[in-house]
């Protein structure tokens, strides 16, 4: 089998009313990167690039610019081997960052060929599944904007995740000690003691900072703290997590076998968070869960796209050992991102339930799903 093509997509759509934000910035618009590679079997493939903070068109050109001649008349089931090679040809420059994620979409794309070719699941193609449905936690709590009272909306957005059935959920953190606390505090009475909770500041805090806010937060029962401080401050991650009681997680924000190693080797976090469309693809993530099983450390994939990018992460968590292995393993935490977003579930024709806190995890070839081409085609700038 020959490429005999590289076709991008990139969406963008307004949220308005919903706009919502972070302890970073707020926003209005969702944009993703999405890659269909074609073949002269006329078989095809699709993936995704994580996209946040810049142009999502950046991605889109270092795949159609950079990658597609590089991957004409390649074998699309060769995929270590196009990795290796796609990486080495931007890695002076481009050994982070959304250069990784335009490969990540690649390499998705080259797996859901492999799948679609043999008529298996990809999950099949790593070595089977340790599960068939993922338990998912709602990634939503982000600060609500124009709202006469932000703590009220949030206990209701709260309240409805746990009545849809949820059993965790993640709150956005990083607003200052003080306001976060009273955040916390209000969900988890009004959520009660059953529910997961997780709390996320992407980086907001030097670690002095997010030592204060974890112990402050112990007697709400978190379960972990994500991205307390700068991906780039390792040592501060590691003073936090010898500091706090709740466990410390990140990695949304690294990429590749190398960069893992460092969070890895330090014992950085006590749960590892690559993102299967940033970190590298299937390739490479197969590649760091082999890391990070050898240090003992979880890994919890972080998830934030459209179905293309939860449907090749959920091929991920089926085959996710578990850390360590036991007669009664904990079972691992799916995120299942719920904030506003105008196209997510429309760009597939397929689409994505929970059912009593649980999505299942397809069956069907492939990534199991089918880019629906006609919104698609319309919805791309
Ligand atoms: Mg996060």
């Amino acid at each position: 089998m020959k490429i005999t093509g590289v076709k991008t997509y990139v969406l963008q759509g307004m949220i308005e009313d919903q706009s919502f934000g972070w302890s970073q910035r707020v926003t209005r618009t969702r944009q993703s990167v999405l890659c269909e590679v074609s073949t002269d079997e006329k078989i095809t493939g699709v993936g995704e690039a994580f996209y946040f903070g810049g142009p999502a068109k950046i991605a889109a050109n270092i795949i159609s610019d950079v990658y597609g001649p590089l991957l004409m008349d390649k074998d699309p089931l060769d995929t270590s081997v196009i990795w290796d090679s796609l990486y080495n040809w931007t890695r002076d420059q481009g050994m982070k960052g959304v250069t990784i994620s335009a490969l990540s979409a690649i390499d998705i794309a080259l797996w859901d060929i492999k799948g679609k070719a043999q008529g298996l699941p990809i999950f099949k193609l790593l070595g089977g599944a340790y599960r068939h449905k993922a338990r998912a936690y709602a990634t939503g709590l982000y600060e609500p904007q124009n709202v006469p009272n932000v703590i009220e909306a949030l206990v209701n957005e709260a309240v409805g995740y746990k009545e849809e059935g949820f059993s965790g959920m993640k709150l956005k953190v990083g607003y200052g000690i003080d306001k976060d606390v009273s955040y916390v505090k209000a969900i988890r009475q009004a959520i009660g003691e059953e529910i997961c909770l997780m709390v996320d500041a992407n980086h907001a805090y030097n670690s002095s900072e997010a030592i204060q806010l974890a112990q402050k937060l112990e007697r709400f029962d978190v379960y972990w703290f994500e991205e307390p401080v700068p991906p780039e401050d390792l040592e501060g991650y590691c003073e936090v997590r010898k500091k706090s009681n709740i466990l410390i997680a990140g990695g949304e924000c690294e990429y590749t076998r190398y960069g893992f190693r460092n969070l890895i080797n330090l014992r950085a976090v006590d749960i590892l968070q690559p993102d299967l469309c940033a970190a590298g693809g299937f390739t490479e993530i197969m590649k760091i869960v082999a890391m990070a099983s050898a240090a003992n450390i979880p890994l919890i994939p972080h998830v934030w796209g459209t179905n293309v990018g939860l449907a090749a992460s959920l091929q991920l968590f089926a085959n996710l050992p578990h850390f360590p292995e036991r007669r009664f393993p904990a079972e691992p935490f799916f995120e299942y991102d719920r904030s506003a977003h105008p196209f997510r579930e429309e760009v597939t024709l397929e689409k994505f339930v929970m059912k009593n806190g649980y999505l299942d995890i397809p069956e069907r070839p492939g990534l199991g799903i089918n880019l629906n081409l006609k919104f698609v085609e319309k919805h791309a700038l």
